[in-house]
């Protein structure tokens, strides 16, 4: 039956999967999206980046975003009591839309899903189990009893299974599949708390490094602002026993965040996650592909996670024919698609590694002085060009092209010696 629809399991309802089965479902193939239901009451991922936006308009769902969303028109990166690095994304104008949202994950997941159900797609919830590994044909394949929720699939296994259960990494870990493995050893805490000093303007996220480690503050809509600390898990436990007494310790101690936060009331629960940095070895294989978190994630604070969950399902969607089964050319488009995944996941912790260890804000302080000493027109000029380049890497249009990261190394080698960039470090 050449043009019988494509069967696609899903595993995971996350951005990445709920991304994948939309775009596959209106084309036609036959979705089918297992989710376990096991969504705690706050997730994390509220700062979205620029480039989601222009995905939202591919699935039609800015307005709906925009109901919940809160408009985000760039982010403050504040180092010391001096140093201040705003960054805002009108400097991508002309490239991509100049603002982004902070959404709350709740409602913004079940846009998704909604988006993927609308298109066509079934959802089943229940824990996935998966079996292998099986011999040529299939790597991994659903449990005997995950097909009898499929009655439309006649007890046959599906074309592709797509792995999108997030840091969960199922196909990986039943395949034992190698990963590279990120050098920090941090843990975050994160809560949403009312009675705070926004920030300004509206919608602004603010990074702030710590004594140890990083904050951030994302403000959502009705006044809530999520209030996160990221910092090296021996450094934390020095805070108290729970993630509770740690994520309220570390506010107390910092001045800067005990001065916004005084008449602060939390209002959901301490979520807490660890584990950086991870990219697998392979992001295929014969009868299966991985998608999102599944595959590779990078350090957060540049907030690049779910612009890449639906970037890359955006790009696997593109390697699967939605009707007709797999074709001969598959295997080959699902290793290239890996082989961008991987090199993308790169760009971005490379990019990240320039806040870590204090380079760009180096960079940014060498800049201006120079500007200070030398004002006029080609100082504005260049200042324009470093911004619109360095904005368009942090919204992820600009964050593989070549000559953005050439001008940023070029930048840190002449500007950002170690010694001019060590105060800025992040510990
Ligand atoms: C501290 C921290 C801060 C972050 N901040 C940001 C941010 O500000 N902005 C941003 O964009 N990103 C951020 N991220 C990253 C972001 O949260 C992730 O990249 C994103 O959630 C990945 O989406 P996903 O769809 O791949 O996986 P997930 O959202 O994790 O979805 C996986 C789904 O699979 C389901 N599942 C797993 N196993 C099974 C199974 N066996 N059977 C059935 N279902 C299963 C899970 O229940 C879940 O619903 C942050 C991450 C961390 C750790």
């Amino acid at each position: 039956m050449p043009d019988r629809p494509t069967r696609i399991a899903i595993i995971g309802a996350g951005p990445a999967g709920t991304t994948t089965a939309a775009l596959l479902a209106k084309r036609g193939a036959s979705v089918v999206i297992f989710d376990d239901g096991r969504r705690p009451e706050l997730v994390v991922g509220e700062s979205l980046i620029p480039l989601m936006v222009t995905a939202f308009r591919e699935l039609g769902i800015e307005d709906e975003v925009k109901k919940f969303g809160m408009h985000k028109p760039g982010v403050t990166f504040t180092i010391d009591d001096e140093t201040e690095f705003r960054l805002s994304f009108q400097a991508v104008a002309g490239i991509l839309p100049t603002y982004s949202y902070n959404v709350p994950r709740r409602e913004f997941d079940q846009l998704l899903l909604d988006t993927a159900l609308r298109a066509g797609a079934r959802q089943i919830t229940t824990q996935v189990r998966l079996e292998g590994p099986q011999a040529q044909r299939s790597e991994v394949r659903l449990a005997r009893e995950m097909l009898e929720h499929i009655p439309e699939w006649d007890g046959v296994e599906p074309d592709l299974i797509i792995d999108a259960s997030g840091r969960r990494r199922l196909t990986a870990k039943l395949l034992g599949l190698n990963a590279e493995n990120g050098p920090r050893t941090d843990v975050a805490h994160f809560a949403h708390y009312t009675g705070c000093i926004l920030p300004d303007p509206d919608g602004q996220v603010i990074i702030s490094r710590l004594r140890q480690g990083w904050s951030w503050r994302i403000p959502l809509s009705g006044g809530r602002l999520s209030m996160g600390v990221v910092m090296n898990k021996d450094a934390a436990k020095a805070f108290g026993a729970t993630p509770a007494e740690q994520l309220e310790a570390v506010i107390e101690s910092e001045p800067r965040l005990r001065a916004i936060a005084q008449g602060r009331q939390r209002v959901t629960p301490v979520a807490t996650y660890a584990n950086y940095q991870l990219i697998s070895e392979r992001a295929s294989g014969p009868g299966w592909a991985a998608v999102g978190d599944a595959f590779g994630f990078v350090d957060p604070m540049l907030s690049p996670g779910l612009c890449m969950a639906m970037e890359s399902a955006r790009v696997l969607a593109g390697c699967i024919p939605p009707r007709g089964g797999l074709d001969a050319g598959t295997p080959a488009r699902l290793r290239r698609y890996g082989r961008w995944f991987a090199r993308s996941l790169r760009h971005w912790q490379r990019l990240v590694d320039y806040f870590y260890d204090g380079r760009i804000f180096a960079i940014y302080t060498a800049g201006q002085a120079m500007s200070a000493r030398h004002p006029g027109k080609s100082a504005e000029v260049i200042e324009r060009h470093i911004s619109s380049n360095l904005a368009g890497m942090a919204s992820g249009a600009y964050t593989s092209r070549l000559y953005s990261r050439a001008l940023l190394a070029a930048l840190a080698l002449h500007s950002a010696r170690k010694k001019s960039r060590t105060p800025f470090a992040i510990r």
